[in-house]
């Protein structure tokens, strides 16, 4: 397979800018996802790299050739969509096979199509319709005939979107046996964080066509760029408050350490902080703001210590209710701090040492 190179890549719908003068590379055989708010140009750039919209400005590159003028057929990439693309009337192992009939010889076709069957778990419906089989099953369809075709590149836009929340499961274990099977190059459009999380090699968000961060997902979900990666990613996204700057730790910053002069921005997530029904030495005193609801399996509070209202994740069997005190703690190196625009620092808090996203 190929990397993927974008240089100042732009695409403009007359005067409204979708993709804006964005670079990247997507390495060879590594899965990229792309993450983002409705309407960021998500689609549009994945179309771009496909070959189905034409750029603005800009180059595309597949390993060292240029291919922003190539045709879609000539860039030779494997597209998924929403929906899945099949051929009703034909069997799961022929809607595989069709593109690769009078390229390979019988056996070898037979192999590669048995192989690429296996991986997604559709080997024991091969010989089906398509036409009986469910959506999600229709899905691993288009996604095989997409990697047995072993394109340059494959590209899949948000394609579990369109599948009934009960049959995305499969769908999502099938791409991770694949994505881990066999080496990829693909890029990858979702809304869902969590399939980004799980599945990407790396991530890339993006925000009003331009790429805010790139990285290993875990990276970015400790240590956002900026205000609007911590908000955007996590479920609920970073706690943000205006503090003093040079806090110690969480406590100091529950405990409503605050000052007129100096003040900063500082950021948390809520699984970290720290939540105990009953006093703990270092800990201070909260108030539930309101009845604690579950997300994910954990119990996601409202709390609000002095003048400072934030979320915290605690495990789900500790019951809280609405107006009970509480008691919290956030270790210190889980503070982020960010300059009044929403820039993250690079080196700690404003005034004193701290950590930083290049402290990671
Ligand atoms: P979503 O997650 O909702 O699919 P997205 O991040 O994929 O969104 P795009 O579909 O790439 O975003 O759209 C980016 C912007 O470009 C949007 O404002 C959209 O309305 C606009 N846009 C996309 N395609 C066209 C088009 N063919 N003509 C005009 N505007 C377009």
């Amino acid at each position: 397979m190929a990397g993927v190179r974008l240089v100042g890549l732009t695409k403009r719908f007359g005067t409204m800018v979708a993709v804006d003068n964005l670079s990247v590379e997507f390495p060879d055989a590594q899965v990229t996802c792309l993450l983002g708010p409705s309407g960021c140009g998500k689609t549009t750039l994945l179309r771009m790299i496909a070959g189905l919209e034409q750029p603005t400005a800009g180059q595309i590159f597949f390993d060292r050739d240029e291919v922003a003028e190539w045709s879609s057929s000539r860039r030779n990439v494997g597209m998924v969509f929403q929906s899945p693309v099949v051929y009703p009337g034909l069997t799961v192992f022929d809607n595989v096979a069709l593109p690769l009939r009078g390229t390979l010889p019988g056996p070898e076709l037979r192999k590669r199509v048995g192989d690429v069957l296996e991986l997604v778990e559709l080997q024991a419906v091969a010989q089906r319709k398509v036409d009986t089989l469910g959506n999600a099953e229709r899905q691993k369809v288009s996604v095989a005939r997409a990697v047995a075709r072993r394109p340059r590149v494959l590209l899949f836009d948000e394609p579990v979107t369109n599948i009934a929340a009960g049959e995305r499961i499969t769908l999502k274990r099938a791409f991770k046996r694949l994505t881990t099977e066999v080496h990829l190059t693909l890029v990858y459009v979702t809304h869902d964080q969590t399939e980004a999380m799980t599945l990407a090699d790396h991530i890339a968000v993006m925000q009003d066509g331009r790429l805010v961060q790139y990285g290993p997902p875990r990276a970015v979900y400790r240590a956002p760029r900026d205000r609007f990666v911590g908000w955007f990613l996590g479920n609920p996204g970073m706690n943000f408050v205006q503090t003093r700057a040079g806090i110690e730790d969480g406590a100091a910053l529950f405990a409503g350490v605050q000052g007129a002069a100096d003040l900063a921005l500082v950021g948390f997530r809520p699984e970290y902080v720290a939540v105990s029904p009953v006093p703990e030495p270092g800990y201070v005193p909260a108030r539930v703001v309101r009845a604690p609801i579950t997300v994910g399996g954990q119990r996601l509070l409202t709390l609000q210590a002095g003048e400072t209202t934030f979320k915290a994740k605690t495990h789900y069997r500790q019951a809280y209710t609405a107006g009970q005190t509480v008691y919290v703690n956030l270790p210190a190196d889980q503070l982020r701090w960010f300059d009044p625009a929403g820039a993250a620092l690079l080196r700690g808090t404003p005034g004193r040492r701290g950590t930083g996203p290049d402290g990671e």
